[in-house]
């Protein structure tokens, strides 16, 4: 299997090589050349695996250049009851992604039961563990730097925490993540981790990512990576919990499900889009955004106009604040029909800050590719974490209260939906108490997390003491 990049101007390369590298040299995102297809006969074979077995089949047929049995030590290595273990007491952690019933036909699919109660965890693991092996093959370190407001820093650095070869230096908005996010992150001792808080918001510490990644000379001699949303690693091994969830909550592969998906970069929602391609039994993949509704436009006009930061609202599903996409850009080169000419045609647009709108042929297409929308606001979430705690005594998250609404707008009774649970309620504790009127229990484990010791550094808003500082320590 190689890799080629939607602009079509990148060499192949194989999977080893795509994992450590971000955007191809064209500007464009790798996909695999073509999608690995199961027969309905294949499917059956799947449907009795459990979550390591099925996770080793799915990347077997993605990465060819890892020889097998050291792949099979690395997934099994990544997921682990231990790993995925704030499961609620009425789930089984050994499915790493369980399931929940909330009424007839309506199911969560639980994915955020790892070490930083996100989804992102599910991913990130996987890297963790599959860097410091590629990184050790090939003799190589990497310093990874990154810039978060929450959820992408912690799931990295947990990830990345004692793995050799690897260093992460993570810059976040000085006093602007909750207690218990930056909790989560500070907390973290392990020598190849730094905590840089940064005297201003959340896009100087982006803009001080782009600047030191784009000082070629610093970035090369540094050894500078990334493990942002469009690292394919990240996608594939999102692949897999369509297939688990759909296999757990269907009896035959004949049956065809609908799955929500709450949606910022368009990452999660990208492996569904791959695990349908694969074959898998979806009917509808629905978009679900919050106030930051861009994509809700654009499955519903063809009209994709991207909004500046400055544009972007702050909600209370903070994860899914994003008003351009990183991940879109797979999706259109499919829909387009992997013609590189014709994306990079729409594209010259976007990377200019424009917009476009797709011809009607191409509109109609998103049709047969399942894909359908939503978006909720600020209400609507707090009125249905309440609801769903009266009624099913179940306490969701706001991102997984987006998928909710948008699930319920296009629910059919006859068709099981799937809604991806993205986070826990536990870490945003300040709109669950403004939904039921109280926090909900935090584990043991995390109880008195904002009283630990808290390892960080604050700079200014300035490359130059950053880049010292990695120059430094790595
Ligand atoms: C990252 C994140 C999302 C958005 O996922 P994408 O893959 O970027 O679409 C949604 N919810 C939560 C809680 C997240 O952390």
């Amino acid at each position: 299997m190689k890799y080629i990049s939607t602009r079509g101007g990148s060499p192949k390369l194989s999977f080893s090589e795509v994992l450590l590298t971000g955007l191809a040299p064209d500007g464009g995102l790798y996909l695999p050349e073509t999608y690995p297809k199961f027969s309905l006969d294949s499917l059956k074979q799947l449907r009795e695996k459990s979550y390591q077995e099925l996770a080793l089949t799915i990347f077997s047929h993605f990465i060819n250049d890892i020889p097998h049995h050291d792949l099979k030590e690395i997934t099994y290595k990544t997921y682990t009851k231990d790993v995925y273990s704030y499961a609620r007491p009425n789930q089984d952690a050994e499915q790493i992604t369980p399931t929940l019933e909330l009424d007839k036909n309506l199911f969560l699919l639980s994915l955020s039961n790892g070490p930083t109660l996100a989804f992102k965890d599910i991913a990130m693991q996987f890297l963790g563990h599959i860097f410091e092996y590629v990184l050790n093959k090939k003799n190589e370190s990497l310093n990874i730097l990154g810039a978060t407001s929450g959820d992408t820093g912690s799931a990295a650095e947990y990830a990345m925490k004692g793995k050799k070869g690897v260093k992460v230096f993570m810059l976040s908005p000085h006093k602007k993540m909750s207690a218990f996010q930056t909790a989560q992150m500070f907390s973290l001792q392990d020598e190849n981790i730094f905590n840089i808080a940064i005297e201003g918001v959340f896009d100087d510490c982006q803009d001080i990512v782009k600047a030191v990644s784009n000082d070629l000379i610093f970035k090369n001699k540094n050894k500078i990576g990334a493990v942002n949303s469009i690292n394919w690693g990240r996608i594939l091994a999102q692949i897999v919990y369509y297939f688990k969830g759909y296999f757990d909550i269907t009896a035959s592969n004949e049956e065809l499900i609908d799955v929500t998906v709450p949606t910022g970069n368009f990452g999660n929602i990208c492996a569904g889009h791959i695990a349908r391609m694969m074959g898998l039994p979806i009917r509808h993949l629905v978009v679900a955004t919050n106030e930051n509704d861009v994509l809700d436009e654009f499955f519903k006009t063809g009209n994709y106009a991207p909004r500046s930061s400055k544009k972007t609202f702050h909600t209370s599903s903070p994860s899914m604040d994003i008003s351009k996409a990183s991940n879109f850009e797979r999706f259109i080169f499919d829909l387009l029909g992997r013609e590189p000419n014709e994306l990079k045609k729409l594209w010259s647009e976007v990377d200019q800050g424009g917009s476009f709108k797709l011809d009607l042929e191409s509109f109609n297409r998103i049709r047969d590719f399942g894909f359908i929308s939503s978006s909720s606001k600020h209400k609507n979430r707090i009125q249905l974490i309440s609801e769903y705690y009266d009624k099913y005594n179940v306490i969701i998250d706001t991102h997984t209260a987006d998928g909710i609404k948008a699930a319920l707008d296009h629910f059919d009774d006859n068709t099981p939906m799937m809604v991806l649970e993205t986070a826990l309620p536990i870490k945003f504790e300040e709109s669950i108490e403004e939904a039921i009127g109280k926090r909900p229990d935090r584990p043991e484990k995390l109880k008195n997390i904002e009283l630990l010791p808290q390892k960080y550094e604050v700079f200014n808003n300035d490359v130059t003491q950053v880049k010292s500082f990695i120059e430094e320590n790595s």
